[in-house]
């Protein structure tokens, strides 16, 4: 795609959403076992990966509150492939930030995953996706489905998955409220013994294999909802907003507070974007469709 030679190269590293998202149980070592439908939207950071002649890992990025330091999942994705393969050189990498941050898009994870590819193939590194994958969930629960992409069931911590059929197409209004929320917070404040309903997964997977758009919508469900939702009522109000003016149905996606709004119409998403940036219960809007796993696939083969 971008920009590619054997010294540097440039990716897109997509955003996502959770058509539906449910949490089984709180496993004793405070790990959340959840099952959830996952989507890659055309949403992207691009990250440049470059060669350098002295050792180390250099991470910049044009995102204030964002350092490249240790802290940044870009750092921690090198390292830990560096504890693990014969990388000889050493690499910067330069990080477009475009996915809205602590929003429940896997904007971090997705960068980790980006660092996978990029840099198994920059040096020739010759790792499986099952390897990426396996050294991928130590930095995060998604950063697996993120390696993957496309359509996918996750299920475990986020470490087991199953490619589903590429999702039936759409318009996808994103919409983030102006305020962080961290995923942290919103797991520990999740009752799981409390729901008193859960999203029907295998409902939404069927629909999904019959390609038909309006049950799948039907059974957009996310029990995280139970605490962001409650904690920000501007979600429900976007919720509404959008489901007002045509969404066949709306949702936050993981931990929020992204909501997103499924519309079979194009003019009618861009409508609906119009109308809720005059509304200013959003400060991060944009239209939207699908990736699927194949795009996603050739994307980081293509140079
Ligand atoms: P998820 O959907 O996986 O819960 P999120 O969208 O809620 O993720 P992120 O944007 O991934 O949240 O980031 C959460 C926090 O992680 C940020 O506030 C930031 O401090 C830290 N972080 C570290 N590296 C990155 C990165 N490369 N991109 C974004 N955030 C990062």
């Amino acid at each position: 795609m971008i920009s590619n030679n054997e010294n540097s190269l440039t990716r897109k590293a997509y955003a996502k959403i959770n058509l539906a998202l449910d949490v089984i149980r709180r496993r004793e070592d405070g790990y959340h076992e959840v099952r959830m439908i996952m989507q890659t939207v055309d949403l992207y950071d691009v990250l440049t990966f470059i060669k350098t002649s002295s050792p180390g890992i250099t991470v910049v990025t044009d995102k204030e509150g964002l350092p490249g330091d240790e802290s940044n999942l870009i750092y921690k994705a090198v390292r830990l492939i560096m504890e693990n393969y014969p990388v000889h050189q050493g690499v910067r990498i330069e990080l477009e930030k475009r996915i809205p941050m602590a929003a429940g898009m896997a904007g971090g994870s997705t960068d980790a995953a980006a660092v996978f590819h990029g840099l198994n193939e920059l040096f020739g590194l010759g790792m499986s996706e099952n390897e990426m994958c396996a050294l991928g969930v130590k930095i995060g629960a998604d950063v697996p489905y993120c390696i993957q992409g496309g359509t996918a069931l996750s299920e475990g911590i986020g470490e087991v998955l199953t490619k589903l059929e590429d999702a039936p197409p759409c318009y996808v209004l994103i919409a983030k409220p102006d305020i962080d929320v961290s995923t942290k917070y919103v797991y520990e404040n999740l009752r799981v013994d409390k729901l008193d309903r859960h999203p029907d997964i295998d409902g939404m997977r069927a629909a999904i294999g019959e390609g038909d758009l309006h049950k799948m919508t039907g059974y957009m469900e996310n029990v995280l909802e139970t605490v962001t939702a409650a904690a920000y009522p501007v979600i429900g109000e976007i919720k509404d907003f959008m489901k007002d003016r045509g969404a066949l149905n709306a949702l936050m996606s993981g931990s929020g507070p992204t909501v997103f709004g499924i519309f079979e119409r194009e003019e009618e998403a861009r409508k609906a974007y119009a109308e809720l940036k005059e509304a200013f219960l959003a400060d991060q809007i944009f239209v939207s469709e699908w990736v699927s796993g194949k795009k996603a696939y050739e994307d980081r083969n293509r140079a």
